[in-house]
């Protein structure tokens, strides 16, 4: 490396997406060339079985800037960012998909703007083409309940597509939670931040690895990371419920003694508020496992993803 310091670090999680990397590393490398910075390019492997493995040599050949982490299994996209942030030595990094979804072409005008007086960037979608209408609802109604329940602001409309200099990404990397929602702990950490508008295109080839069950699992970690509001939803509705059990006992036994053949045709409230409180309490359950689960997540204090792997390397000791 001609530069030890490079201007940019672009750190890229990739699973399984052979026909975008030598369209993404020829982007990525034109457009530095263009704006005249130096960077270098971390492609972190989540654990592909698409065969981009066997190719990243041939394919990385040509840009002696990109390095490739290969994890040891799929981790999931956070951790993969995670492991790129760990090895990022530029002034600055940026944060991209491997699908050309967010384009690369911006991101010269993103460091600008930070180079004006701002800690990070964060690219905010104005227009979101190639995702369903599912997609799109869901999402848009996580992010409303999430800033309804958390008390750090996340921006709207934006994903991982962001910008940062040293001095946020250090602080970042001083967070030491396993279970991730990078957005969320980026705007948790403060500093200087602004949007940068831009239009999320489709994907350049393959389709998105955003399973229901992995939108599911991002929006538990996203919750349960920014918020214990839902357990106090548990503590006030059971107190409720409580009370309202109090009042009823009153009225049943005042009943009982005064018109004591009253009940027995009562079947159907009987089953109806059994029927209700299992239901309530099962579900009030699950909400406490799912934070007790993530206290016993970080307790076992493993690492968060495991290398195998790495492919051009540029630090000597390796
Ligand atoms: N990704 C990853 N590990 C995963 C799933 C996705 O590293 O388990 C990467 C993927 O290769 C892409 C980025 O994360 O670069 C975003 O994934 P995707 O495009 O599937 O999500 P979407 O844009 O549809 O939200
Ligand atoms: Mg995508």
């Amino acid at each position: 490396m001609a530069n030890p310091t490079p201007d940019i670090s672009v750190i890229v999680p990739v699973y399984n997406e052979l026909e975008n990397i030598p369209e993404l590393l020829k982007r990525i490398h034109q457009t530095f060339q263009n704006a005249e910075l130096s960077y270098e390019l971390i492609l972190v492997d989540d654990g592909s079985t698409d065969g981009s493995r066997e190719s990243y040599p041939e394919f990385i050949a040509p840009y002696p800037q990109a390095t490739v982490v290969l994890l040891s299994r799929n981790f999931g996209q956070q951790p993969a960012i995670s492991a790129g942030i760990n090895r990022a030595r530029g002034k600055t990094a940026c944060f991209i998909d491997a699908d050309l979804q967010d384009p690369p072409e911006v991101i010269p005008d993103m460091l600008k703007e930070l180079a004006a007086g701002y800690d990070v960037i964060y690219g905010k979608r104005t227009q979101r083409d190639g995702e369903t209408f599912f997609k799109k609802a869901t999402s848009k109604l996580f992010y409303k309940s999430l800033s309804w329940l958390a008390s750090t602001e996340i921006p709207r409309d934006a994903g991982d597509f962001r910008v940062m200099n040293r001095k946020a990404l250090d602080a970042l990397k001083a967070l030491p939670e396993r279970r991730r929602f990078l957005r969320g702990m980026i705007s948790w950490i403060g500093f200087k931040q602004k949007a940068f508008e831009y239009e999320r295109h489709s994907r350049f080839a393959g389709e998105t690895h955003y399973t229901l069950t992995k939108m599911i699992q991002f929006a538990a970690i996203g919750i349960t990371s920014f918020s214990t509001a839902p357990l106090r939803f548990v503590t006030y509705s059971g107190l409720l419920i409580l009370s309202l059990s109090l009042i009823a006992s009153i009225v049943v036994i005042a009943v009982k003694f005064t018109n004591p053949d009253y009940f027995l045709p009562g079947f159907t409230p009987i089953i109806l508020l059994l029927m209700f409180f299992g239901g309530f309490q099962t579900f009030c359950m699950g909400l406490v496992g799912e934070y007790v689960g993530r206290v016993y997540d970080e307790a076992k204090g493993r690492p968060l993803y495991i290398v195998s792997q790495i492919l051009q390397s540029h630090d000597p000791d390796e």
